[in-house]
């Protein structure tokens, strides 16, 4: 039996349920249709300047910046979020940042001229409770579309900075100020290249900001920009 037929026989018996209304999957799907056409896009990808554009540069130097969905807590997202978080699903999370980068990639110029993409590290603590890095593999997703190559060597997280939720914007700063370190390996590796961090959520955009600080510091030849699957507060 090949392993495809196994799949198919799998796939029959235990149908797959999508992970936002609990329909029934088909080959392929990873959500359904319905719920696919109802997710919040952003489109910010065919807009520079965009919103997260505008709040990211104020505040790091940024060339461009892009976010695919609005999060909202009572929003259709957060069953998907929760699943690639909490729930070891994957390759959702792979999934997700395939669909990002084909929207992207068919209708903008967001990819061109990007030399790496750089996933938000966790803290190795983290890393371990939870076996994976949902960052990592949403720049698995987006490199299977653009082929851009993944630079995971590069940046450390020092420190894993516990939920920035209840904190005003100032202790929010002070939470992520210096949690990222580089490895010897950066400086020749970025320098005068154009690299995309990639992650999950962001709201005020303090952690990504405190990312790009230590990676110009280090580097600054290097230019940066930014795609996140999913933007909080911005709607
Ligand atoms: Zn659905």
């Amino acid at each position: 039996m090949t392993s495809t037929f196994l799949q198919d026989l799998i796939e029959f018996i235990f149908p797959r349920k999508c992970p936002i209304c609990g329909g029934r999957l088909y080959k392929g799907e990873w959500i359904c249709t319905t719920c696919l056409s109802r997710l919040p896009y952003t489109l910010y990808h065919r807009t520079r300047d965009n919103r997260l554009e505008q709040r990211l540069k104020s505040i790091a130097p940024i060339e461009r910046a892009t976010g695919y969905f609005f999060y909202s807590p009572q929003g259709e997202l957060r069953p998907l979020l929760f699943q690639t978080k909490y729930y070891n699903h994957q390759p959702l999370a792979r999934h997700l940042g395939k669909l990002m980068a084909t929207h992207i990639k068919s209708d903008g110029d967001f990819f061109e001229g990007i030399d790496f993409l750089v996933p938000i590290p966790l803290a190795n603590k983290r890393l371990r409770q939870r076996g994976y890095n949902q960052s990592q593999l949403l720049a698995e997703g987006i490199h299977e579309v653009t082929q851009i190559p993944i630079s995971s060597d590069t940046l450390l997280r020092t420190v894993d900075n516990p939920s920035q939720t209840h904190l005003t914007n100032t202790e929010r700063w002070e939470n992520v100020k210096d949690i990222f370190a580089i490895t010897p390996s950066t400086h020749e590796r970025f320098e005068g290249k154009h690299i995309v961090l990639v992650d999950d959520v962001t709201t005020t955009g303090a952690t990504l900001a405190s990312c790009i600080q230590t990676l110009k510091k280090a580097v600054p030849t290097c230019r940066i920009s930014v795609a996140v699957l999913a933007i909080a507060d911005l709607e």
